[in-house]
Formats: structure tokens, C-alpha cells, sequence
């Protein structure tokens, strides 16, 4: 949507707050942030008054700067997945999966992604989607709550669902090692090659490798190539039986916490 302006801040060592804009009607929100001070400074300096943060997980690195925004700026909505309700400091809108919401005249969509953790969602927007800890550029988040079946369904068929132009807004830049990894299971993977080629080229120059789209990530990200032979076969000796694809993005996992 043409009307939509999304601003990617960095903080802490790897994490993006993701600020959106309507052009239109100069409404704003804000995609996760955990540290408040510096977004208060930011949205002041460009005179912007949010009216939402939109939060896909509890974790304290994407909450941590509700409770001082809400003092800042009274009347922000806060929104997250209902099963998340007791752990979303200043919560006032609960969510659930195929939800859609009108904000400034632009329609936002809910989907339920969890995972990393239970109450895991992302959120769609025009031609974009916030995707958390969930999908990473190249990776997806650690399995802290969820299970390897929940990850894949997340992944590969809420996620996959989405038109394949669809820019991805994740939560951390992890990009390059992730790439590294996804390396160790297709080496000869030229999609892969060439982002990591690209992927090196925009980091030397400092910036982001955020968003992503949907797209590269069907054709490098290993955890949505749970069926593709070079990945099933650089996991096989820790699978038993037949490949099941959520036992192979499971043995992935594995591999990539203890890489
Ligand atoms: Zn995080
Ligand atoms: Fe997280």
C-alpha cells in the first residue's frame, strides 16, 4: 500500500522496532519495542504521536518499552495474541488467528504463528508482514515453547500461504549467520550463494538486511526447505524412519542451536 511508510530502528545489539506511518492520515504505530527511551526521543524528534504497538511475542526484547510508551503517550493500544494476555505488560487488545483490523484506513490480518513461543502472531499490511522471532532472513526463532510440528505449520503453511512477494519484517538481524548455517546443509545452493554474496555487501556498508521477502525465503531458508533432498540428506543420520517434514525441521533446529 502506498500509503504506508515503514522505518526500521535498531536497537539493542541485533533488534528492529519497526515504525509505521500512514501518509494519509498521519496515524502510527509501532512494530515491538524494548527499549522505550530512545523511540520516545525519535517519535518526538519527528513529531509522531503513536496511537498502536502491535507486539507478536512476550519476550522482554520486543515488550520491554510498552509501559514507558503507554506513560508517554496515554491511550496506546496495545495488541497481542489472546493466550498472551498475562504477559504483555499494558495489553488492551487480544488477537486471534485470521483477525482483521482497520487501522487508518489500511486493513492489518492476524495469523497465529506459534513456536518460538505459544502465543507467537505476526502481522500482515498491504504488502508486508511482521514476523517476530518467528521467521528470520534465513532462520526461524528457537523453539522455547512450541514444538517442531507447530514451527512447521507456521512456517511453511500460514507463512507460506502468503503471496510470495511479500516483504518480511523480522525482529533481528541475524541474516548473515544464518546464511552461514543454511550454507553448511546445501553448499551448492545458488540462491543461497548469491545472498550471501549480496548479504555480505549490504553489512559491510552497515545496513539492514530487513525485510526480506517471502520469495528468497522459500528458495534459502532451510526451515521452509523441509522437503528439499539436500537439506533431508544433511540431517538424515538423525532421523529414524521416514522424513517427516517436521522431523527434519526439527533435526535443522537442532543443528543450527548447537552451531
Ligand atoms: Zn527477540
Ligand atoms: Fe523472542
Amino acid at each position: 500500500m502506498a500509503n504506508l511508510k515503514v522505518t526500521l530502528v535498531p536497537q539493542l545489539s541485533d533488534n528492529y522496532v519497526f515504525l509505521l506511518e500512514c501518509q494519509q492520515t498521519g496515524e502510527v504505530a509501532v512494530v515491538d519495542c524494548p527499549d522505550a527511551e530512545p523511540m520516545i526521543a525519535l517519535l518526538d524528534e519527528k513529531q509522531l504521536t503513536p496511537s498502536k504497538i502491535f507486539n507478536t511475542h512476550h519476550h522482554w526484547d520486543h515488550v520491554g518499552g510498552n509501559e514507558d510508551l503507554i506513560s508517554e503517550h496515554e491511550g496506546l493500544a496495545v495488541y497481542a495474541h489472546s493466550s498472551d494476555a498475562s504477559r504483555i505488560p499494558g495489553l488492551t487488545t487480544s488477537v486471534d488467528h485470521g483477525a482483521s483490523f482497520e487501522v487508518a484506513g489500511m486493513t492489518f490480518g492476524v495469523l497465529h504463528i506459534p513456536g518460538h513461543t505459544t502465543g507467537a502472531v505476526a502481522y500482515t499490511i498491504a504488502d508486508c508482514v511482521f514476523t517476530g522471532d518467528t521467521l528470520f532472513a534465513a532462520g526461524c526463532g528457537r523453539l522455547f515453547e512450541g514444538t517442531p510440528e507447530m514451527m512447521y505449520e507456521s512456517l511453511n503453511v500460514k507463512l507460506a500461504a502468503l503471496p510470495p512477494s511479500t516483504r518480511v519484517y523480522c525482529g533481528h538481524e541475524y541474516t548473515a549467520s544464518n546464511l552461514e548455517f543454511a550454507l553448511t546443509l546445501e553448499p551448492d545452493n545458488q540462491a543461497l550463494l548469491d545472498k550471501q554474496r549480496a548479504v555480505q555487501a549490504i553489512r559491510a556498508q552497515g545496513k539492514p538486511t530487513v525485510p526480506t521477502t517471502l520469495e528468497e525465503e522459500f528458495a534459502t531458508n532451510p526451515f521452509m526447505r523441509c522437503d528439499q533432498p539436500a537439506v533431508i540428506q544433511a540431517v538424515r543420520s538423525k532421523l529414524d524412519g521416514e522424513p517427516r517434514p517436521a522431523a527434519v525441521l526439527a533435526a535443522v533446529r537442532a543443528a543450527k542451536d548447537a552451531f
